[in-house]
This record gives structure tokens, sequence and C-alpha cells, in this order.
């Protein structure tokens, strides 16, 4: 039997992840306002998630099947419904009323509750965030429209043999390049690569925890519902 079909669907398993393009929207308007996180994700002015243009009182529906793990008002931001969708945390937010409750599961399109009045965003806010990543918060837009799983934000390796990460991590937040950029500088095989994103991984989280620390200083509640 030819390896051919098997070596095709594992190809397809890692660049046409089902879960990146079988999303829907929550609400039905417009985008009124886009991600926008550098490095730093809890710096002032950074924005993590996406605005949907949205009427108080219009329901809220789920983009995706998975489980609720926050269902209720969180500090300033509202009321906060917050699912699990595979690897992802996906936090909608502010709400008006809610008709989900924690620990149940729900199916894509399943009601949330209805779109609250709110300052801080401008419509619903939308936000996904990779599951036990403080710093893992991407561009909900990703999941909304069917893209390749690999976006313009991980570039290709250059070299003519790039280093052999796992899809996983090489999708991950580009500030961990640097395990891949050592790697290419060496030429040397995958786990050093896999080594170097373990050491930036921890070092980001470190980073974040300290970041926390010191938004919660400056204010106790740090856009809470957002994650
Ligand atoms: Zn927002």
């Amino acid at each position: 039997m030819s390896a051919a079909p098997v070596i095709a669907a594992l190809l397809l398993a890692v660049f046409v992840s089902p879960s990146a393009a079988a999303w829907r929207p929550p609400v039905t308007g417009a985008l009124t306002r886009p991600f926008a996180v550098t490095t730093n994700p809890f710096e002032a002015g950074q924005h993590r998630g996406i605005d949907l243009d949205a009427a108080p009182g219009a329901p809220v529906r789920a983009p995706c099947a998975g489980r609720v793990l926050v269902a209720g008002r969180v500090g300033t931001s509202g009321g906060v419904v917050t699912l699990r969708c595979g690897g992802w945390r996906v936090t909608h937010l502010p709400l008006a009323t809610i008709t989900v409750h924690a620990g149940t599961s729900i199916a894509r399109g399943a009601r949330l509750g209805t779109v609250g009045r709110g300052s801080a965003h401008a419509g619903l806010h939308l936000g996904v965030r990779r599951e036990g990543e403080r710093f893992g918060y991407v561009d909900p837009l990703r999941f909304l429209t069917p893209t390749p799983h690999h976006t313009s934000s991980t570039p290709r390796p250059r070299t003519s043999r790039p280093p052999r990460l796992p899809a996983t991590a090489a999708c991950r937040d580009p500030s961990r390049r640097a395990g891949t950029d050592a790697a290419r500088r060496t030429g040397t095989d995958a786990a050093r690569a896999v080594a170097g994103v373990a050491r930036a991984g921890a070092r980001a989280r470190r980073r974040g925890r300290a970041v926390a620390r010191r938004d919660q200083d400056s204010n106790p509640a740090p856009h809470p519902g957002d994650g």
C-alpha cells in the first residue's frame, strides 16, 4: 500500500485545522475594532480581541461547540461568558443577560445571552486565548474566516533546511521564535530548537506573571473577563 494517502491525510490535519474554519460569528454585526496586540497584550492601548457591531439586547450565540468555563458578572466587565473550545478560551462581553451555566457543554450556535451596554468596547467583544498561556491571545478573525492554519504572522524559514519544529510549537506566539532562530543559525536538530522554544516560553510566562502583578496593583480589575 502506498504511503501517499497517509502523508496527505497528515498534511491536511496539520495545515487545515478543522477548528480554524468552523466557527461562526457570535453576533451578525460587522467588525468595529480589530485585534491589536504587540509583544505584551497587557500594555496600554492593546486590544485582546475584536469588537463586533451589536445593539444592546441582541442575541449572542456560541461561535464554537465547547464547555462553559465562566458565566456571570466579572468585575467591571459586566456579564461575561467564557467557553473552552478545543484548546482555546473564547470570551464574550459585555452581556446583559446570560442563559448558560458554568460546567455545561453547549453546541455551536447555542444562545449564550444578550449583548449588554458598555463603554470599553464597540459592541460585543470577542476574545480568544490559547488555554494555559496568559500571553496566548490570537486574532479571533482567524477562526471566523476559513484560512490556512499558518498565517503571515508566522513567517516561513528562509533557509532550504528548516528546523523540524512540531507544528503546534511553530504556530505559537511569534515572540517564541528565539528557538527557531537558534536552530537555523547552528543548523542543528529539532531537539535543540524545541528546548529553545521551551526556554522562551518560560521567560514569557515569567514576564506575564510580573506584568499581571503590576496590572493588578494599578487596576484591581484589569479587563478580567477576557480570558
Ligand atoms: Zn473589545
